[in-house]
This record gives structure tokens, sequence and C-alpha cells, in this order.
């Protein structure tokens, strides 16, 4: 659904903004509060609420911000009716499931997306894929653009990398998702991928996030560890403001003063968001956990809290990463983790998809 779509479903009314006025209002003062909106070009109609006084604007759609009408002498408060972000709204009426090209995420599917966090080789990549496709990852992961704290750290191969790569992830027969940080790249990269990740920390980068969303792929969009939720579906609304819909939210963990977990995993943003919006929400437990033994059992909250999906880091051989090494969880612990997965998805009449035919024919199993 657009967002005429949505529009056009709203009540009347429905975006009005309400003009609390200053207790004790005078007429003198609730002609003058109408007279500079009328200057600004506002209709506003005058209603009492009990002993007190509000204007109401039922059409604010070319009145200037709530904050600056709050700036009139006389007004106490505007109050907008409109939720802030109405298209991450509207979602609750619209949305089912994302697919990452065949991988299903919400509806009724919890879909894990697992794989290296930075892509060292071609026959590394195919390794993993092997192996958490036969665990039953629905799709593989691995970054190329690493966004690393120190510029003295490994940065990832970059697109020749990713051009290499994109054709193993093919050939193993996975769908693939990788992180995107620069809008000036969207373009080149996305025809070699299934599904665009926006990192933590570009979770406000709004070109990236215009330039993503019109690329039409599935866009999974990572909580700045920083963010609010509104702050987190105001980013969410920029990519449905391009017309694309396949919005995948993915909890990843807080800071915190905490120095036990790396960041502070918010279990209880999966159950609430699933009130306020249809997109699906996944969570990725090795970033908040940054510490492979934490990995199942924040995996397993995640899945018993509702979790649309999982992304997790695995790698076989660890010791020799270049990035995340303390967090990657061994294939055969991830292999006893989707059977819990299966098990708590089960509880509550959800399924896992497993890989479908012919992808696990490519894998060998
Ligand atoms: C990642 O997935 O490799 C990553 C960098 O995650 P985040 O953006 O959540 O830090
Ligand atoms: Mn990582």
């Amino acid at each position: 659904v657009g967002s005429k779509g949505i529009e056009s479903a709203r009540p009347r009314g429905a975006r009005a903004l309400i003009i609390l006025l200053t207790p004790g209002a005078g007429s003198a003062q609730r002609a003058a509060v109408a007279r500079a909106l009328r200057e600004l070009g506002v209709e506003a109609e005058e209603v009492r609420l009990g002993a007190r006084h509000a204007l109401v604007v039922e059409r604010p759609e070319a009145a200037p911000p709530a904050e600056s009408l709050a700036r009139i002498d006389g007004v106490e408060r505007v109050i907008p009716l409109a939720p802030r972000a109405p298209l991450a709204a509207g979602t609750l009426r619209t949305g089912g499931g994302v697919a990452i090209a065949g991988a299903v995420f919400g509806g009724g599917h919890v879909g894990v997306i697992a794989g290296p966090c930075t892509i060292e080789d071609a026959a590394s990549l195919r390794d993993i894929a092997a192996r958490v496709a036969a665990a039953g990852a629905v799709c593989l992961r691995g970054g190329v653009f690493k966004v690393r704290t120190s510029p003295h750290s490994y940065q990832g191969g970059g697109l020749a990398a990713l051009r290499e790569l994109a054709g193993v992830a093919r050939e193993v027969g996975l769908p693939f998702l990788t992180e995107l940080t620069d809008p000036r790249q969207v373009e080149d990269v996305a025809g070699l991928v299934d599904g665009i990740q926006i990192g933590a920390r570009h979770m406000q980068n709004f070109p990236l996030l215009v330039e993503a969303g019109r690329t039409g792929k599935p866009i999974l969009l990572k909580r700045h560890m920083a963010a609010d939720v509104d702050e987190w579906l105001l980013a969410a609304e920029y990519v449905l403001a391009t017309g694309n819909q396949r919005v995948i939210l993915c909890e990843r963990g807080l800071k915190s003063g905490e120095r036990h977990v790396r960041y502070l995993l918010d279990v209880g943003v999966v159950p609430y968001l699933k009130r306020r919006v249809g997109l699906p929400v996944i969570v990725d437990p090795s970033h908040a956990a940054g510490d492979w033994r934490l990995v199942p059992p924040l995996a397993r909250a995640a899945v018993a809290a509702g979790a649309d999906g999982l992304i997790v880091e695995v790698h076989p051989r660890p010791e020799a990463t270049r990035s995340d090494a303390l967090q990657a969880l061994p294939p055969d612990a991830f292999l006893r983790l989707m059977d819990d997965v299966r098990a708590l998805a089960a509880m509550d009449g959800r399924s896992v998809q497993p890989a479908r035919a012919g992808e696990r024919s490519a894998v060998g199993i």
C-alpha cells in the first residue's frame, strides 16, 4: 500500500491539531490567537474543553509545524492527533510477512539469517553458507563494507569482494543480504543482493534510506544503539515513503553502562512493536551479546518474545576471522540453536521455514 491508500483510508479529522490555550484565556486573547493563525493561513475552529478553550485545526497540512504554533502567545500546548510515523502505523492494517527472495519473515514464519560478520573469501563463504543452510537458515548474511569504530580496523573487501561473493550465494542457493553504507553505491550493488541491510550506525543516514528504499529490495533496518522506538519507526518511514513496503525491523541491542554484554538487548520492544506496526521484527543476538556463549539464550528469548526471525553471526574458524570473532557462533552451536528455535516457534503455532528443496540439494543435504 502506498501512502495514497493510507491517506484515503484515514477518517476526517484524523490529522487534526488541537491547540490548547492557556488557562483563563479570555475572549480577547482567544481572538488574538485565532488572528495569528489566520495570518499564517491556518483555519481553526474554537471548542470548549470543560473550563478550557482550544482551537482545532482540521487540515494542518499547510500549517507551520506544531512547535512553531506553540510559540504563539496564549497557546499552552499543541497536540497533533496524527501518528508521527503514519506509514509505519498504517502497516498494522496491511502488514503480513516480508520475503527476501523466498525467505519469509513474519506472517507466522520465523526466518533465520546466518553467516559471517565479514566475508573473507569465496571458499570460506561457501563453507559457511553450506553449513548454515544445512542447519535451517533461510538467508545468508555477510558484510563487505564494514562499519568499524576505528579507521585502523579491517574495513571489509568492498565492491570487488561483493561481486565475487554474490555469485557464491547464488551457487549455494540461499538469498543474500549485505549491509550498504553509502547512498552512492546503492544503485551499483542492488543488483547483486537479495536484501539490503541498513546497519545500526546508519539508521539515520536519510539519503541512504531513500536510495535503498527506491531499489524496491527488502530492507533490513537495524535500530541504532541509542535510538528510541519513534526514531527507529521514523527511519522506517523514510523507506516506506519511497513506496517500498518491504521493511524488516531488527533490534540489535542498546548502549548502556553495562560491561557484561556488548549491548543491552531490548526484548520487550518485540511484543511492543507488534501492537504498533505490521512490519516483521527480527532480533540480532550476536551484536547484542558480543560473546558467542550468550548468543543462544538471547536468541531463544527473542523467539519466545515473538520475533519473526533472527540474524546470527556464524563462523567455523572464529580465531581466523577479522571482525567480531568473539561473538561468532560455531556451526555446531548454531545447529543446536536451530532446534530450539523450531521448538519455540511451534509453541505459538509458528513455523521455521526450511530451505527450499532446490536449495537443500544445492548444499548437499
Ligand atoms: C553487522 O551486522 O555486522 C553489524 C555491523 O551490525 P550493527 O549495525 O547492528 O552494529
Ligand atoms: Mn558483526
